[in-house]
């Protein structure tokens, strides 16, 4: 009986401990991706139990606080209609991220500044900024960045995958004929949105732009920029990844990288990759589309099964594999500038991190890797939050 009693009291002091250590770290996560139908189907209301990689229940058993989610369009046609229609999808995401604090009020809370953040941390509630994934949503219609910060916009990748009206990307899209280069960097049109961006203290993110464009907008920008969710080129090949010239100038500016948990930038496996690629477009001659829509293809029991195979034959990397960029980034610049993110919802996803409930996986590997708690803090979010500080204080007018 008696040994029965101590050993529920250390069970007890232990399961303290861990809560008191998992409260200790404001977790941000800076690159969620939500579907177009987020907060309308069921199935993906955060709310719910449901099958995405983030939603509330998930945040809480991993200790997520909160993150980013993106309003992300992807790249089509640079003319009127093309940025018409990306308005209207951006405005979809903004409409939703929003009727996700209206409905859940005691357990998320819209955030537009570090302070509020920080605030949320204390009130013990989930916080939820606002990204947008693709300058392309603005068109050619600068006036709109004002009106997509008014709605909670705090970042702004210029480019996706396929050159845009901004800037080049680090991927050309075979589907829009883009050849290497549209711009030689950044357009002229470019310029002015970083000085926009500036003006109005919403950071610019150089994640997806190419090398040659990183390099024009952290030098023509007042403010530090972010990279929100890429991994370092050194130690993955990957056009996606920065290299090392770039993450020093992002530094010396007092930026961040936020390294991915994107399997395919956390290490290259060819293999893996043409495979996927392949189930991909397996996927869209089977269901006659023209482009892979993750919410809907991703159900599919063709890809389901696909997927498997893959797992088995060409392992996903784990998290070792990701702190590896973080340990690299460190080395680089210090401690001072690289922080997290999951691209969950966006292809994101690892060994031991392949949804929100094993957030706290990253934590104790990286005490395990011998980053120190107040390192891990940095890492987690002070970074990141240091950076938004400095960029929404500057406002130049
Ligand atoms: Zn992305």
């Amino acid at each position: 009986m008696g040994f029965l009693f101590i050993r529920y009291l250390v069970i007890i002091f232990l399961i303290s401990c861990s809560l008191q250590l998992r409260a200790e770290y404001l977790t941000l996560d800076s690159h969620i991706d939500i579907p177009f139908d987020f907060m309308i189907n069921p199935e993906h209301d955060p709310g719910n139990d449901t099958e995405m990689q983030v939603d509330f229940q998930k945040m809480l058993e991993g200790n997520l606080d909160g993150g980013f989610f993106i309003v992300y369009v992807g790249q089509s046609e640079l003319n009127k209609n093309g940025y018409q229609e990306a308005k209207e999808k951006a405005i979809i995401k903004f409409n939703a991220i929003n009727k996700m604090v209206e409905k859940y009020p005691k357990k998320i809370v819209l955030v537009k500044s570090p302070e509020e953040v920080y605030k949320a941390k204390r009130d013990k509630k989930l916080f939820a900024a606002i990204g947008i994934e693709n300058g392309y949503v603005i068109g050619e219609d600068i006036e709109l960045l004002k009106y997509y910060y008014d709605l909670g916009a705090r970042y702004m990748t210029l480019s996706h995958i396929g050159h845009n009206q901004i800037s080049d990307s680090s991927i050309p899209k075979k589907s829009l004929n883009n050849d290497i280069e549209m711009h030689g960097g950044l357009s002229s049109f470019g310029k002015i949105t970083v000085k926009k961006m500036n003006e109005l203290g919403m950071m610019i993110d150089i994640s997806h732009v190419s090398d040659k464009s990183a390099l024009q907008v952290i030098k023509l920008s007042h403010h530090p920029v972010i990279a929100s969710h890429s991994g370092a080129r050194s130690v993955a090949n990957h056009p996606r990844n920065i290299p090392d010239n770039i993450i020093r100038e992002i530094a010396k500016k007092g930026g961040v990288v936020q390294v991915v948990a994107f399997s395919s930038y956390v290490k290259v496996n060819k293999k893996r990759t043409e495979s996927i690629i392949n189930l991909r477009d397996s996927i869209l001659t089977m269901t006659g589309d023209n482009n892979f829509i993750p919410e809907k293809h991703m159900k599919l029991i063709e890809y389901k099964n696909g997927m498997d195979k893959i797992d088995i034959e060409f392992p996903l990397p784990g998290i070792d594999s990701f702190i590896d960029h973080i340990d690299h980034i460190v080395d680089l610049v210090g401690i001072d500038y690289v922080g997290i993110s999951s691209d969950f919802g966006g292809g994101g996803g690892i060994e031991g991190w392949s949804n929100a409930s094993q957030t706290f996986n990253i934590t104790n590997s990286l005490l395990l890797r011998g980053y120190s708690k107040d390192e891990v803090k940095k890492i987690w979010s002070e970074n990141f939050l240091r950076v938004w500080k400095n960029v929404s204080n500057n406002v130049i007018n």
